[in-house]
């Protein structure tokens, strides 16, 4: 039976989109309103509705057409900045649309469906390594918009019985091993993209937000995955509603924290090019720091990062950008 992928044309779906035609061998439905997605990124051919997930009567249409097992749902805005502007476009292409998709698979019987949420929720945790069970406590529209989604989720499955994995996603970088899919965001405002244009010579020089953080070297500490390790993640939650169908949240990460002056320093190693920095202000929101511990899906999904060195991080997504310097253009 088909998996829905909503967003399946974004920088994480399509890298899903793939790995489950190409590796899994599974007929994939997937809708996708081309806000962040890309037609050239659905190179292993999916099935497309080009659509927004608000519209209903889409919806029905591709509920009634396919008999749709499971759905992932990676489809929404998210820019800690921008949502602190655009609060209600957040909550419409968040909360809105996920409550428009839950409530189009409740009339149509879909009882599975894969999460993506993000480390925003936990807001500026009190203690690092990050846990599932450390309580949320958004800061931002764009954190509180999937913490209110997993709510929703969690109230669907006890009414009717949706089984929901959520997956809290970490820092994605990297790119698919092959070069030909990567990110394509317009505008880039996330931190290897934009080192990696200044190597391009598309920027002059790397803006650093905040050096008076307290971190050791004063700029803040994310946890960067590799999009390949965190999709690897999306099969297993699949195979997990398929074999025990118990909801889940899980957190996605490296467990391994580097700095924005390491994630430089190491781009310099790989581009060989200087990338001069600017030092800026911290940027509105930005916890100092964010680790996550992803012993819970380790050990109950059997999920291990095996691409999430800094290095092969940075290389992969350095072959996506340099072989496509303007995206999908
Ligand atoms: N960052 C930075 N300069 C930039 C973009 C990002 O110093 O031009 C920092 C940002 O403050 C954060 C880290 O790099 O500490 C990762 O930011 P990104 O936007 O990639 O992801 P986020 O952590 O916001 O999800």
């Amino acid at each position: 039976m088909p998996i829905l992928i909503c967003g399946g044309l974004g920088y994480i779906g399509s890298h899903a989109t793939w790995a489950l035609i190409e590796e899994h061998g599974e007929e994939v439905v997937v809708i996708d309103n081309l806000a962040q997605g890309h037609l050239a990124a659905n190179i292993a051919g999916a099935h497309l509705y080009v659509g927004d997930l608000g519209d209903e009567q889409l919806l029905d249409t591709i509920f009634t057409t396919h008999d749709i097992e499971a759905v992932i749902h990676f489809a929404a805005s998210s820019l800690v900045g921008e949502s602190m502007i655009h609060p209600l476009q957040y909550y419409k292409n968040n909360v809105l649309a996920t409550y428009t998709l839950l409530a189009a698979m409740q009339k149509h019987d879909v009882r599975k469906i894969v999460f993506s949420s993000t480390a925003a929720v936990y807001g500026e945790p009190a203690s690092i390594p990050i846990v599932e069970t450390t309580p949320p406590q958004p800061h931002n529209p764009y954190g509180e918009t999937k913490w209110a989604s997993e709510r929703l989720l969690h109230w669907c499955d006890h009414a009717y019985g949706i089984k929901a994995v959520i997956l809290r996603y970490f820092n994605v970088a990297g790119a698919h091993v092959s070069g030909k899919i990567g990110e394509d965001h317009e505008p880039e405002s996330h931190l290897i993209p934009l080192i990696l244009q200044v190597a391009l010579g598309k920027r002059q020089e790397v803006t650093i937000f905040g050096d008076d953080h307290p971190t050791p070297d004063g700029t803040c500490i994310r946890d960067y995955i590799h999009v390949t390790d965190l999709v690897n993640a999306h099969s297993l939650a699949l195979d997990k509603l398929r074999r025990d169908e118990e909801s889940a949240t899980y957190n996605l990460g490296n467990g391994q924290g580097y700095s924005v002056q390491e994630v430089i320093a190491t781009a310099r190693r790989i581009t060989t090019h200087p990338l001069p920095i600017a030092k800026a202000a911290r940027r509105s929101g930005d916890p100092a720091i964010l680790v996550a511990s992803s012993h819970k899906a380790e050990k109950e999904l059997g999920w291990s990062p095996s691409h999430s060195s800094l290095e092969n991080i940075i290389a992969s997504a350095w072959r996506w950008h340099s072989q496509h310097p303007d995206g999908y253009k």
